[in-house]
């Protein structure tokens, strides 16, 4: 097989042919050809993506989409990676990354209009700001606006289903539509858009007038809870498996004695069972092998089935 060198990286003849041609549509400063996606994910894990496209505007994802279907190549939307655990291979195929170049904001009145890239840090900072209140509860969550409507992140009794008005999706087919938030089935962790596999381009947020000294103290009360309660100093992608009905997912988890169990350099965090975290070094395979182990576990315990909210990508 014909293999280039790329900064050092080794590409495939057609890998090679995927990522100039990307070039050409999108421009050389946009596209990255065999990205660590360790460097991507808060689980600092991940091989490399074959090509990592960062997209400016919709027009982009737009062309990289159309690309992708006529020469049938696999493709991937990303944001902060805060919810993904990749392989230690990597992603054959290319990964778009909605994030960094793709983070306007607007304020106008109650609403606050946004590209899906920007991070929920920012846009509850810029609520704050304009003394609105309603996304206090998003200010410690270390995602994209585009992951936390598609996934309906949630916290602390808040989700991004009680504050989203409108979004902008864009379909398989490149096709931009204006949705309503109530038309998009908006459940615990899941949505329409997860659903269909759909685009979220950007955001209508629709909040309320409230006291900025008290939106301020309440981000900060939030962000001490996080702290006490998460191990926030080790990387992970948050709560790893979702919460089953009627029980928590780290109550039970503790309750089966895997508190710091360990596989290879993956955890389950002394400090919150509900997390597995990256303790060092550890691999893709050391976080599905410990992930495995706690849902066996704990099925033998209390048959209660363990269902991951974590998303594997790659192959495994
Ligand atoms: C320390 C820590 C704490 C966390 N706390 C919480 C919490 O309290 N509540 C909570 O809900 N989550 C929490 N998370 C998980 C995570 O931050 C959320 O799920 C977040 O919404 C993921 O956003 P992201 O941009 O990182 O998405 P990614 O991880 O990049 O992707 C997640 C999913 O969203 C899809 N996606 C991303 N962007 C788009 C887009 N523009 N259009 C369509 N699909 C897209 C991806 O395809 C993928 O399926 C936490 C994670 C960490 C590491």
């Amino acid at each position: 097989m014909f293999i280039a060198e790329y900064g050092g990286m080794k590409l495939t003849m057609s890998n090679r042919k995927v990522y100039e041609e990307l070039c050409r549509l999108i421009g050389n400063d946009f596209v990255l050809a065999q990205e660590q996606m360790k460097d991507h994910t808060t689980f600092r894990i991940g091989g490399p993506a074959d090509v990592f496209v960062i997209p400016q505007k919709k027009e982009d994802v737009a062309s990289v989409l159309n690309y992708c279907k006529s020469r049938e190549v696999p493709y991937f939307i990303m944001g902060n990676g805060s919810n993904l655990l990749v392989s230690d291979k990597g992603f054959r195929g290319v990964i778009v990354q909605i994030f960094k170049n793709m983070q306007e904001c607007s304020v106008c009145g109650e609403i606050i209009t946004a590209q899906a890239g920007i991070l929920l840090s920012n846009l509850a900072a810029q609520a704050k700001d304009s003394s609105l209140t309603g996304l206090e509860f998003a200010s410690g969550i270390p995602g994209t606006l585009g992951g936390a409507v598609t996934m309906n992140a949630g916290a602390y009794g808040g989700e991004m289903k009680n504050v989203l008005r409108k979004v902008n999706v864009m379909d398989r087919d490149g096709n931009i539509t204006e949705m309503d938030a109530e038309d998009l089935r908006l459940g615990y962790r899941t949505s329409l858009i997860k659903e269909k596999d759909w685009i979220v381009l950007s955001a209508e947020l629709k909040l309320k007038k409230g006291d900025r000294k008290a939106i301020e103290e309440t981000m900060q009360g939030l962000k001490e809870k996080r702290v006490s309660k998460q191990p926030l100093q080790y990387p992970s992608a948050g709560s790893t498996f979702k919460r089953p009905e009627g029980y928590f997912a780290g109550k039970l988890i503790q309750d089966a004695g895997l508190r710091g169990k360990k596989i290879g350099g993956a955890q389950v965090s002394e400090k919150h069972c509900g997390f597995v975290i990256n303790a060092g070094g550890a691999t893709a395979e050391d976080v599905r092998l410990l992930m495995k182990y706690v849902q066996d576990t704990v099925w033998d315990q209390f048959q209660v089935r363990l269902e991951p909210e974590v998303k594997f990508l790659g192959e495994f």
